[in-house]
């Protein structure tokens, strides 16, 4: 007999160190197969596999996006396959007696050799073969196969789908990972969990929401499982939400209370011009904008509306106001019962001087009194 060829040692080191991924990948596209019948239906065919070291990829006949529901239970159910650890069978056989073992995956259309090599997991063809018409069968992945496996499906260790979306009308497609690769995706993802953990443990503001923004960045670009993504992303969403209503609220809060001291201060000040006011809280308020952010302060300058200018205020809160106001300038009009100051109209966020500044020229334009 001639000798064999063996190719150099190093190269034969790293095709071991393959097949291990490989193995993983293929005996886990056979598990994806039959997972993917069991929760989708029977209608699921195989239209196109690549088995690489890296990730496995899965065509299959269906015509709608799979539900994060679905695809949590199809991955569940692949595990639930590898926690089993059941041996995985492989023989040749007939192909005519091959073909009738009930539920059977063939890929439609494909020449198989006869005899066939078929694959199966938790019960060996002896045992199938011996009781050909059990439909028993069926809870099992049964498929025509040349290629290598685990020989039991705890090896794959892990299952994770990290992709899931349609190459063609009615094709969907599966990149998922196994092995090392899916235990380095699962411990990415608890990284993840324990970020957002922490970050939504800290106090609502620009920082945590800062945080929150990067996580879903961050998270946007792992390659994790799709189903622990979507859970994290819907988190990290109602988290933002829950800040962003906050802060409006807060705006709103913050906008009244400005308004309202306004209001009073006018009213008890019958002779007052101008109304000046430090407000501690109003840092983040986007109406009551502060210079100096970190000092978490602003200052709130309002001069009391001219006779003539609109007013903001619903009229009952106008009506409410005491019409007897003078100026303290004779050089100014007197003001009506129709301009009150209001916060909106006349809060000063540019010059947050403490100090009181003329008023401009135009504002004494008015006829002297
Ligand atoms: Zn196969």
């Amino acid at each position: 007999m001639p000798t064999p060829y063996l190719p150099p040692a190093r190269p034969l080191a790293l095709a071991q160190l393959r097949r291990w991924p490989l193995r993983n990948n293929h005996t886990g596209t056979h598990i994806l197969n039959f997972c993917l019948r069991e929760v989708l239906g029977d209608h699921i065919d195989q239209k196109g596999s690549l088995v690489a070291p890296t990730k496995l990829r899965f065509d299959f006949s269906h015509k709608a996006p799979i539900s994060v529901k679905d695809l949590a239970t199809i991955e569940d159910q692949c595990n639930d396959w590898i926690k089993r650890n059941v041996k995985v069978f492989s023989k040749e056989m007939d192909l005519a007696t091959a073909q009738k073992i009930p539920g059977l995956r063939a890929v439609f259309g494909e020449a198989y050799p006869d005899p066939v090599r078929v694959v199966t997991l938790a019960y060996s063809l002896d045992e199938i073969t011996a009781d050909l018409d059990n439909p028993k069968w069926r809870s099992t992945s049964v498929e025509f196969c040349g290629g290598t496996h685990v020989a039991k499906t705890g090896d794959i260790k892990d299952f994770v789908v990290v992709e899931e979306s349609g190459i063609a009308k009615g094709i969907r497609r599966i990149i998922a990972i196994t092995g090392e690769d899916a235990r380095r995706a699962s411990q990415l993802a608890n990284e993840s969990d324990a970020r957002f953990e922490r970050v939504s443990k800290l106090a609502a503001g620009a920082d945590k929401e800062h945080e929150l923004k990067q996580l879903e960045l961050d998270l946007a670009a792992q390659a994790i499982s799709v189903v622990r993504k979507d859970k994290l992303r819907t988190q990290v969403t109602s988290a933002r939400k829950a800040i962003a209503d906050a802060a409006r609220a807060q705006d709103k809060e913050q906008a009244k209370a400005v308004a309202d001291a306004v209001t009073d201060f006018f009213k008890a000040n019958a002779d007052a011009q101008v109304f000046v006011a430090r407000f501690d809280d109003a840092k983040g308020n986007a109406k009551v904008r502060t210079p100096f952010p970190s000092l978490s302060l602003s200052f709130v300058c309002v001069r009391r509306a001219r006779a003539d200018a609109p007013s903001s205020l619903s009229p009952a809160r106008r009506s409410s106001r005491a019409a007897s106001t003078r100026p303290r300038r004779s050089t100014r009009r007197r003001t009506s019962s129709r301009s009150r100051p209001t916060a909106r109209s006349r809060t000063s966020t540019r010059s947050p001087r403490p100090t009181l500044s003329p008023a401009p020229s135009r504002q004494r334009r008015g006829s002297p009194t």
